[in-house]
């Protein structure tokens, strides 16, 4: 503690050593005749001044005073000063004593502190300290006194139980109390209690203080009401893993479930069945009431199927009209069953939808994992799946369930798929090709390419053989581009052979090459690095195909031709063409199907459908192809009906590039 006894003018007299090293004075004596007064900041001279006054007149009898000093050598420190006067017997002032203490230390830890307990008190964090021997809170900031409701006076008589609840104290117990023993923080998800009586989710950092003995006396946490987050967070997951519409489960969530039930089948050894349930006909709602119909009727049907089922059963919906439910514990007899009530469910009572009354009926396809360990989700859906196309085909209404029979088939697809692969990366598909005639005067107009496979032990194969399995994987993509790059650069071949300008080469395409994006790029490409004019080249999609999504068609048909390529209606009378979009079809050909062409004869009593065809085509301004010509008398009959162009076995039958060669340039009949 510095000492130090001044004149009344502030004149130093005499002072300690303590004081001395306090003022960055070396010796005591440095400071005896200095006035200490002028190492105070200014704001504390008036200060001090009034103070002395004060003593010197007898207001007080001593005075507490803290400046701020600037120390001899500079430093700025904080001094606590207790003064008082000391007088002459008769009473007459004749010096000041003051004590002087350094409190820098203590100002600025304070300083900090308070700084600190401002944060803690603002911040929005919920902070909050308990007396874990008594369970009551010992403080809470701000924003936790308001959100539980807790007046700032009130805090020490709460107890943790008013805002936690059970649950939590429980986790309290069991998981905190042990972390903190250990001297470690604890950090987790509590529900607590607002001032509402609100259960909300807090998320939150525990540490504690532990007595000498390792028992926690004192807990500090800092937490953060996440309930808002994790609703949010739930209702993405729960987006992501359901259908909109319906709200069942999609895809996503039925293969994750599927997969659960397998493993608790593997390890139960009870069954594991699905039913693939598809609607039956339902374009045709969407077709006649429109698409918010559709969606209602399914959202029914939906509500239906969950009625049928046990809670604890998955009923999902795949997309479009296809549904699945997942029963565990469940063999095949129970399986069957469960489809008859659920198909019953559906039938028996029509819908209302739209102010109409619906019936509707659907087909179902059952599998029951029979060795789970061997069974993957995708493969049992798939098994379920065939067994409904089984029961499409049989009829509809009805209920197949996957048997041997379709094992094998499957098993073929699947080592089909898998040869096919192979196959197009290999070249082993490989285009034939068809003379196309002028049916007047007999002469080779074009040609076209039909898709062959050189099966290395099965000989040539025949797209009916292959064509579905490729379109079903999607390597129809591929493969058609080697049929198109091949054909144009045959055609290029044999232009430089014969010098012919006039030889037009016909390639088909399927619905899956007709959605590809890039397809215009492609037969861009493909004509273009075979040095072909796009006006010999003629693209050939089926009726069927174009009226399956005949807006698009029109968009993608009209893509193609801003390339100058030609345009074919393939098969056409056996699809359901609506005039109407036909006229707004960019398209050059109409390829008569063969089903008309077999019925011809010379008399035309049976030509009515071929010659309507024919006649439509020219009202049009399009050319008529007749396909699948196999005699005369067909020729004769087409050529009556004044039909353009012929293609058929009658003609040629689809050859392969060499040994069409030496037919070329002169008329085959
Ligand atoms: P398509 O386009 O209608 O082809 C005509 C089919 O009729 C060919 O069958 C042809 O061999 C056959 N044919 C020709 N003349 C006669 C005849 O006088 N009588 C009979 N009964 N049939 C005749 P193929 O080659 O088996 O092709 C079947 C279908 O496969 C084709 O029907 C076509 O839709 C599709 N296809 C063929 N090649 C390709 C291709 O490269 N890409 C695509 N996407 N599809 C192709
Ligand atoms: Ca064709
Ligand atoms: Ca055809």
């Amino acid at each position: 503690m510095g000492q130090l006894v001044t004149a009344l003018d502030g004149t130093v007299v005499e002072a300690n050593e303590a004081l001395a090293s306090m003022m960055g004075a070396s010796r005591p004596e440095e400071l005896v005749g200095f006035q200490p007064w002028r190492l105070l900041l200014r704001e504390y001279v008036d200060q001090l001044a009034e103070l002395t006054h004060e003593l010197i007149t007898g207001g007080v009898d001593h005075f507490e005073f803290e400046p701020r000093v600037r120390r001899l050598d500079g430093e700025l420190r904080w001094f606590h000063v207790t003064a008082t006067l000391i007088r002459e017997p008769d009473g007459t002032p004749r010096s000041f004593l003051a004590l002087v203490q350094d409190t820098t230390e203590r100002r600025t830890a304070e300083e900090r502190l308070s700084h600190l307990a401002n944060i803690v008190e603002s911040t929005s964090d919920l902070v909050g300290s308990a007396d874990l021997r008594t369970g009551r809170l010992i403080y809470l900031n701000r924003a936790a006194r308001e959100l539980f409701g807790v007046g700032e006076k009130e805090v020490p008589r709460v107890h943790l139980l008013r805002i936690y609840t059970r649950d939590a104290l429980h986790v309290w117990e069991h998981e905190i109390a042990p972390h903190l023993r250990a001297g470690r923080s604890w950090t987790g998800e509590l529900p607590m209690r607002t001032a509402e009586g609100r259960v909300i989710q807090v998320l939150q950092t525990v540490t504690g203080e532990v007595d000498p003995d390792g028992t926690p006396v004192r807990s500090w946490s800092v937490g953060r009401d996440i309930t808002e987050r994790k609703l949010r967070e739930e209702q993405l997951a729960h987006r992501a893993l359901h259908d909109e519409l319906t709200g069942l489960p999609n895809r996503a969530l039925l293969l994750d479930r599927l997969e659960q039930a397998l493993a608790r089948s593997r390890r139960s050894g009870d069954p594991v069945a699905v039913l693939f349930l598809d609607l039956d006909r339902f374009k045709n709602v969407n077709d006649e009431y429109g698409h918010a119909a559709g969606d209602d009727l399914l959202a029914a049907v939906a509500h239906r199927l969950r009625s049928v089922v046990r809670p604890s059963d998955t009923v999902a919906r795949l997309g479009g009209d296809e549904f699945v439910v997942v029963c565990e514990a469940v063999d095949e007899t129970k399986a069957l069953d469960l489809a008859q009530r659920l198909l019953a469910t559906l039938e028996d009572e029509p819908f209302r939808v739209a102010r109409n009354r619906l019936r509707v009926t659907a087909s179902i396809g059952v599998a029951t994992a029979v060795d789970p360990t061997s069974t993957h989700p995708e493969a049992l859906l798939r098994d379920a799946d065939a067994a409904m196309y089984r029961a499409k085909d049989l009829g509809r209404a009805r209920i197949e369930r996957f048997d041997d029979e379709l094992r094998r088939k499957t098993l073929r697809r699947t080592k089909l798929a898998d040869d096919l692969r192979s196959a197009v990366e290999r070249g082993e598909i490989v285009p034939y090709y068809q003379p196309i005639v002028d049916i007047r005067s007999g002469e080779i107009t074009g040609v076209e390419a039909l898709a062959r496979w050189q099966h290395p032990t099965r000989g040539l194969l025949t797209p009916g053989e292959f064509m579905e399995v490729a379109e079903e994987t999607g390597l129809i993509v591929g493969l058609g581009v080697s049929i198109l790059t091949r054909a144009c650069d045959q055609l290029r071949r044999w232009q430089v052979e014969f010098g012919s300008r006039a030889l037009k080469v016909h390639v088909n395409l399927s619905a899956r090459q007709l959605a590809h994006r890039s397809l215009p790029t492609l037969v861009e490409t493909a004509a273009e690095n075979a040095l072909v004019e796009p006006e010999l080249l003629c693209l050939e999609i089926t009726e069927s195909v174009i009226m399956e999504d005949a807006e698009r068609s029109v968009e993608v048909c009209h893509s193609l031709k801003r390339l100058g390529v030609e345009l074919a209606v393939d098969d056409f009378g056996t699809g359901y063409s609506s005039l109407a979009y036909l006229k707004r079809l960019p398209v050059d050909v109409l390829k008569i199907d063969k089903a008309f062409v077999e019925d011809l004869t010379p008399d035309s009593r049976d030509s009515s459908v071929a010659m309507a065809i024919i006649s439509l085509a020219h009202t049009l301004g399009l050319r008529c192809v007749a396909e699948g010509v196999e005699n005369v008398e067909q020729l004769t009959a087409l050529r009556g009906l004044e039909c353009d162009e012929a293609q058929g076995f009658l003609i040629a039958r689809p050859l392969p590039a060499e040994q069409l060669t030496p037919l070329l340039g002169k008329p085959l009949f």
